[in-house]
């Protein structure tokens, strides 16, 4: 089953049941950046460039993610993908 593999999916940022819009900015004297935009909201997320290798550094247990960043996501509400109530998994 490689198809279905973990490496060959993508995390998508949701909010207000929408896709996050992503702004990419690339600055001629400094390091890239992203804005993730909630187009119902307009609540912001700044995604910052690192290297790779530096991961090990923002602590045990830290992931990196296949972020999808569109800058035109699709405005169609999303089908149930946050659970929101009591079956919430919790995280330990
Ligand atoms: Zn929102």
């Amino acid at each position: 089953m490689v198809a279905d593999d973990e490496s060959s999916k993508m995390w998508v940022p949701v909010c207000c049941h929408r896709v996050m819009r992503c702004n990419l900015f690339r600055q001629a004297n400094g390091p890239a950046y992203a804005i993730l935009v909630c187009t119902s909201c307009n609540k912001s997320i700044a995604l910052e460039q690192e290297p790779l290798a530096a991961k090990d550094t923002f602590g045990e247990g830290s992931n990196v993610l296949n972020l999808l960043g569109s800058p035109k996501p699709p405005r169609r509400d999303r089908r149930n993908p946050v659970s929101e109530g009591d079956d919430e998994p919790t995280l330990v």
